[in-house]
C-alpha cells in the first residue's frame, strides 16, 4: 500500500530564528563567565545546537549523546535507550542539556536523572520545541523556544524514517 504524506508550514525559519536568539539572550546573561557545558541529544538537537552556540556570548564546551526512544516510529515506545555516551567526564561541570523536542517527556526524564548521577554541579534544560498536550511525565524547562499542537513535527533537525532533518522551516507532517 502506498503511503500518502502532507505538508504544512508550522513555523517559518525565521520564527524559528527569532525564538533561537532570545533563548540564546537568556542562557548567555544567566551563564556570564561560567563556561557550561552543552549536551545536546543526537541526532534531532544538532540543528539547533549549531544555530544556538553561534549566538551564545560565552565561554562555553559541547558535547552529544545519542538516545533512542521512537525507533523508525511517529508514536513514543516508551522505551529510552542510551546509544552513545559522553566523550569526556561531566563531574563539575555546568551542563545545559539541548533537545529538539519534549512530547512525553521520557527521554529527557530519563537523560536528566543519569546526568545528574554522573556528578555534574547544576543542570538546566533548553529545550526548542515542546509538546502542548504532555501526557507523561513533567518535566521542568529552564529555556524553551516554541510549543507545539500535539502532532508529528518534521524540519528544522526533526526527521521521519531519517528524513526531513534539513528543512528550514518545521512542518507538520500528516500520514494518510
Ligand atoms: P519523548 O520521550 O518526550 O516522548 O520524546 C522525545 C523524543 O521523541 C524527541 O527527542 C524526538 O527525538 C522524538 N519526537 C517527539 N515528538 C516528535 C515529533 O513530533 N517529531 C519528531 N520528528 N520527533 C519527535
Ligand atoms: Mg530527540
Amino acid at each position: 500500500m502506498k503511503v500518502h504524506s502532507s505538508f504544512e508550514t508550522l513555523y517559518t525559519s525565521s520564527e524559528i530564528s527569532e525564538q533561537v536568539s532570545r533563548v540564546a539572550f537568556e542562557i548567555t546573561r544567566d551563564y556570564e563567565d561560567r563556561c557550561p557545558l552543552l549536551i545536546g541529544v543526537l541526532k534531532g538537537s544538532f540543528v539547533f545546537m549549531a544555530d544556538l552556540i553561534r549566538l551564545l556570548n560565552i565561554p562555553l564546551e559541547v558535547d552529544f549523546v545519542k538516545v533512542e526512544s521512537y525507533g523508525s516510529s511517529t508514536i513514543s515506545s516508551g522505551v529510552v535507550n542510551f546509544i552513545q555516551g559522553l566523550s569526556s567526564s561531566i563531574e563539575g561541570k555546568e551542563v545545559i542539556v539541548v533537545e529538539d523536542i519534549v512530547d512525553t517527556g521520557l527521554t529527557v526524564n530519563h537523560l536528566l536523572s543519569s546526568i545528574r548521577d554522573m556528578g555534574a554541579a547544576s543542570i538546566r534544560l533548553c529545550v526548542m520545541f515542546e509538546k502542548q498536550l504532555k501526557r507523561g511525565f513533567l518535566v521542568p524547562i529552564d529555556y524553551l523556544g516554541m510549543t507545539v499542537p500535539d502532532k508529528f513535527v518534521v524540519g528544522y533537525g526533526l526527521d521521519y524514517k531519517g528524513q526531513y532533518r534539513g528543512l528550514s522551516n518545521l512542518q507538520i507532517l500528516e500520514l494518510h
